[in-house]
């Protein structure tokens, strides 16, 4: 009996765009259900290694009918059950979905490449409604005796289950096209599309093609579309840069570029082969790592075992995509005995020593490339000094950073600020924060540019919590350039004589600024500024302390310590004011501001900011001499 469903309110939506809106790329669609059709087979090419019953002649049939304008796409894979239909098509919103709508919004007025993301959502049996509208899916599971299961819709709101015919075991998907979609109908076009985006999909893609014989008779021979070469066994030398971006486009569902080619042939104590990818843009999913597909395939003796063998390249390399083939696996190997194989082990590890020996060497021979492969994946990479213990001083290697000394937009490595580093520098100074723009404002880096010390801007999110865990590169100690303690050679003299001298403007300063900072005292950090904020050495940084504030993160407030320069007119001014009338009421705003603006200069947000600008007004008009304004026009 057939029942109707109801299409979740998200795939809804989903399913209009892609009948109303996407018009551009839609030869795509096909990509996506030969994907989903070869995707079926390795499935049930896995459990026939196990359950040799459903094994069968492997292959992916494709079939068009200009009279009926069908297109139909067919597997002998493992197929699904009803409520695998109901859950996999159409009710259930998997969390693609909602991604890759709000990717959509986003890119409203950049129509064009956006039906090529389509697969990296993991919403591509959708694009069928690109072309078609109408579908229906015939289906029947491998290896049960239940019947087979048909569903079908048009897209718009709901669909139709009933009991479907199909002899044998998997899936078939016809699609009447569109009036505007009837280039599909083309056996020519078809093979085309294949070529281009299927070819070394492991299964033979067939279509029948008319043939007219001698005697003028028609007969129907199978055509095979695909050469089904597995790319990653052949030589790199023999491989064409078409090659490549296919397959590339297969693995990551991305469109064509990638960066770089990484193939490893392994002999000895592990055998295998790779081929791996370095891609070039990071993809919309990098960010969302809930939809993000990780870690590489897996095949055994050119046998597909999995997919996503996160076993296989750890998480801070997991924008590498590729295939790995080992000759030392069982067969039928399980999950299980995936998650704690010595051999995958071994795999990774060569598979990562040799993605950072690639990068080093693309560091140092081709510095344009790597530098724009930092700015995407930089800060993944920069996770694996937290994670991978093992491989941290090569990570280190290839962090870059800009600096104070660099131009915006410039980066240098660690080695290169060691070498450059002089002689009476010890330790390798930073200092974290939003952009360049603010990090580069701060007071705290005069000391060190008046030194001709170099201090790295750290601006990714990631640097701080980094940070915490790279203490030394090189045998230098690294310091920020606003946190704890700081001496500076030969000036303890000048500072004792300012805490003797001003001793009492301090004790003026820490009264009226109370609890906003734990200390008040004199430093040599400072040229040209009047003072700056500081944290205590064990505290977070402002920036730290911002980001957690913005996640509304429950943090222990941490108060600053007031530095001020003694060589500042400032100081002393103030000074002389305080001794002429330690009662004047301007003392306290003037202190006010001082603290204030140390904030500004850190980056911090303002606790009161109508407050300060009132001060501000007033002080503006003593010093232009104009009369004491009252509050509202102050504001
Ligand atoms: P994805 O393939 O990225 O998961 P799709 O929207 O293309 O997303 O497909 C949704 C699901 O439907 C697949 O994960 C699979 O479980 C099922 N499916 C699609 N096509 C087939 C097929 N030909 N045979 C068996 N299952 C299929």
């Amino acid at each position: 009996m057939a029942k109707t469903k109801e299409f979740k309110a998200e795939v809804q939506q989903l399913l209009k765009l892609m009948i109303h809106s996407l018009y551009s790329n839609r030869d795509i669609f096909l990509r996506e259900l030969v994907a989903n059709a070869a995707d079926a087979i390795d499935k049930a090419r896995f459990e026939s290694l196990t359950t040799p019953a459903l094994a069968r002649e492997w292959q992916i049939r494709l079939a068009v009918d200009k009279e009926a304008k069908t297109l139909v796409v067919s597997d002998n894979g493992i197929g699904m059950t009803e409520e695998e239909v109901i859950d996999n098509i159409g009710t259930i919103a998997k969390s693609g979905t909602k991604a890759f709508l709000k990717m959509l919004e986003e890119n409203k007025d950049n129509k064009e490449p956006l039906p090529e993301l389509i697969g990296q959502f993991g919403v591509g049996f959708y694009s069928a409604f690109m072309v078609a509208s109408s579908v229906e899916i015939v289906t029947k599971k491998a290896g049960t005796e239940l019947p087979a299961v048909k569903w079908s819709s048009n897209g718009e709101g709901n669909y139709k289950l009933e009991v479907g015919e199909r002899d044998d075991q998997g899936t078939t998907i016809t699609l009447h096209l569109k009036d505007d979609a009837a280039q599909y109908l083309d056996s020519w076009k078809i093979g085309e599309i294949v070529r281009r985006y299927s070819d070394f999909i492991a299964y033979p893609i067939i279509l029948p093609e008319k043939k007219v014989n001698e005697d003028k008779t028609e007969t129907v021979e199978d055509k095979v579309l695909n050469s089904q070469k597995a790319i990653w066994l052949r030589k790199p030398s023999e491989i064409t840069d078409e090659e490549y971006k296919s397959f590339y486009s297969h693995l990551s569902h991305l469109g064509g570029d990638y960066l770089k080619t990484i193939h490893i042939t392994a002999e000895g104590t592990s055998e295998f082969q790779a081929l791996l990818f370095l891609p070039k843009e990071a993809p919309f999913n990098l960010l969302m790592p809930e939809i993000q597909k990780k870690g590489l395939q897996l095949y055994v003796r050119r046998v597909f075992i999995t997919d996503e063998c996160k076993e296989l390249i750890p998480d801070y390399l997991r924008f590498v995509s590729g295939v790995v083939d080992s000759s030392d696996l069982p067969l039928n190997v399980s999950r299980e005995i995936l998650q704690e194989n010595v051999q995958l082990r071994r795999i990774e590890k060569a598979v990562v020593s040799r993605v950072l020996s690639e990068l080093k060497k693309m560091q140092e021979n081709e510095r344009d490339a790597y530098a724009g492969f930092f700015r995407e994946f930089g800060r993944t990479l920069k996770e694996g000094i937290h994670t991978d213990y093992a491989n941290a001083e090569k990570l280190k290697d290839l962090v870059m950073y800009e600096s104070m000394n660099t131009e915006s937009g410039k980066m240098i490595t660690l080695a290169e600020y060691v070498t450059a580093m002089p002689e009476s520098q010890k330790d390798i100074y930073f200092i974290t924060g939003e952009k360049r723009e603010s990090v580069a404002a701060s007071p705290a880096l005069e000391y060190f540019k008046s030194q001709g010390y170099d201090v790295l801007f750290m601006t990714d999110p990631i640097d701080d919590w980094i940070m915490q865990q790279m203490f030394q590169y090189r045998q230098k100690n690294f310091k920020s350039v606003v946190k704890g303690d700081f001496e500076v050679d030969g000036a303890e003299e000048l500072l004792k004589e300012a805490k003797e001298k001003f001793a009492k403007l301090l004790e003026f300063l820490k009264t009226t600024l109370g609890d906003s900072v734990s200390e008040v005292r004199f430093s040599a950090r400072l040229t040209d500024s009047p003072c700056c904020l500081i944290v205590e050495g064990n505290a977070l940084s402002p920036h730290l302390e911002r980001l957690f504030k913005a996640m509304h993160q429950e943090i222990p407030q941490s108060k600053r310590i007031l530095e001020l320069n003694p060589k500042h007119p400032l100081v002393e001014a103030l000074f002389k004011a305080y001794t002429a009338d330690e009662n004047a009421p301007e003392l306290k705003s003037y202190a006010k501001v001082l603290f204030d603006q140390s904030l500004l200069t850190e980056g911090s947000p303002l606790p009161d900011p109508a407050a300060f600008a009132k001060e501000l007004t007033q002080l503006l008009l003593r010093s232009l001499g104009g009369g004491k304004s009252d509050d509202s026009s102050a504001k």
